[in-house]
């Protein structure tokens, strides 16, 4: 049996070895240490503007601090980007508050803008005023963030962008994760970059970073007084380690995301039946964390082609499962035309991984040979 293909492998050197054994060595192993502020420091400089980043132990964490800020609570509704992986909404959830879903445009699969101003507007009619707007990057794609944010600026909605999978990515030249009032990165394993398991906040306001800081940490005062219900959501002195070694690699770790995607370009157009995701126009530079394809469906069925693929040991994924369908979710609102059921329906992701070598490729175009004959 051949070894296995993942989807998006971590990547590391020996370096980030010698890091990780060189803090454990000084003994600030807890969510205390010289790395944390470093990292935010890094991450902060990657941004560039008045980015203000707080280093936290998961980006669903970060979301979760994200909705705390805006101080958003039982009986408030958040619009949210329903094609998304789970984490985006269930800090909605944890806060006691209701989602309202709204589908993808056919461009980005990121949040329509049009669909996002009718549902603002009929929720207006109905007398409730959303709190929010969850927008997300989704797969490294950036959204279609001029149209967003008009809409956002025009009614006096916040946006938290959920930018989890898109750093490096930009939109207009700028950087994924500086769109919204809130934005937050994910430094999970499977991610770009990562801290094994880690995720970061980024404020625009000092005083906004600093309540964060004090909330992440369990909302300790002097001589452990606590003011109010806090979080353990700080990140660790020995992750901070790993990630900023893994930031310095972080340019060329894009490249070679997307080096892997000019591949599966000009692979995939000697297919037929198969379309790739691509970026829309100039302003769009995505960092193609993973890439995305859509099967004709009166050629290839997507369970048999995973089928295919797992009995080759090449992790291959469907896309994301709406949210608005999803068991627990069904009886949530939803403003949209479907199309995201259509991209599950028909939509696989490839392996994609910055250490996908020449070989792994090679497997991957012979298993797609083998079904599209
Ligand atoms: C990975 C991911 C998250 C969650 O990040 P964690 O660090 O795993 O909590 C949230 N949203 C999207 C779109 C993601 O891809």
């Amino acid at each position: 049996m051949y070894s296995k293909i993942w989807l998006s492998k971590p990547h590391f050197e020996k370096e980030d070895f010698d890091v990780f054994k060189e803090t454990i060595v000084s003994n600030w192993v807890s969510t205390v240490g010289p790395n944390i502020a470093s990292f935010e420091k890094s991450i902060e400089s990657v941004m560039g503007g008045n980015s203000k980043v707080v280093a936290l132990n998961s980006g669903t964490s970060a979301i979760h601090l994200a909705l705390k800020l805006l101080e958003i609570g039982s009986g408030d509704e958040v619009l949210c980007q329903t094609f998304t992986f789970c984490a985006t909404v269930n800090p909605i959830l944890y806060c006691g508050a209701t989602p309202v879903f709204i589908e993808s445009e056919k461009e980005t699969w990121n949040m329509c803008p049009v669909f996002l101003e009718e549902a603002i507007q009929d929720r207006l009619k109905k007398k409730c005023r959303p709190k929010a707007i969850v927008v997300v990057d989704s797969y490294g794609m950036p959204a279609k963030w001029d149209e967003i944010l008009a809409v956002s600026r025009k009614y006096g909605i916040p946006v938290i962008e959920d930018a989890a999978a898109a750093l490096g990515s930009m939109y207009k030249g700028q950087m994924c994760g500086t769109f919204g009032e809130y934005s937050i990165l994910s430094f999970n394993g499977n991610k770009i970059v990562t801290t094994s398991s880690g995720g970061v906040l980024i404020c625009k306001e000092n005083h906004d970073k600093e309540r964060a800081i004090y909330l992440a940490t369990q909302a300790k005062q002097e001589g452990f007084i606590h003011g109010e219900v806090g979080y353990n959501f700080r990140m660790s002195n020995v992750l901070a380690a790993i990630g900023l070694k893994q930031l310095t690699v972080l340019e060329k770790r894009v490249q070679q995301r997307r080096e892997n995607h000019f591949r599966y370009q000009s692979f995939i157009t000697t297919l037929g039946g198969i379309e790739l995701q691509k970026e829309k126009n100039s302003n769009f530079y995505a960092n193609f964390w993973l890439n995305c394809i859509l099967l004709d469906p009166s050629l290839n069925s997507k369970t048999s082609v995973l089928k295919e693929f797992s009995k080759h040991n090449i992790d291959v994924r469907s896309l994301w499962c709406p949210l608005h369908l999803q068991p627990y979710l069904k009886k949530t609102l939803y403003y949209g035309d479907h199309y995201s059921q259509q991209l599950f329906e028909t939509g696989l992701c490839l392996p994609s991984s910055s250490n996908l070598t020449p070989e792994e490729f090679d497997r991957i175009c012979q298993v797609f040979k083998t079904f599209l004959k």
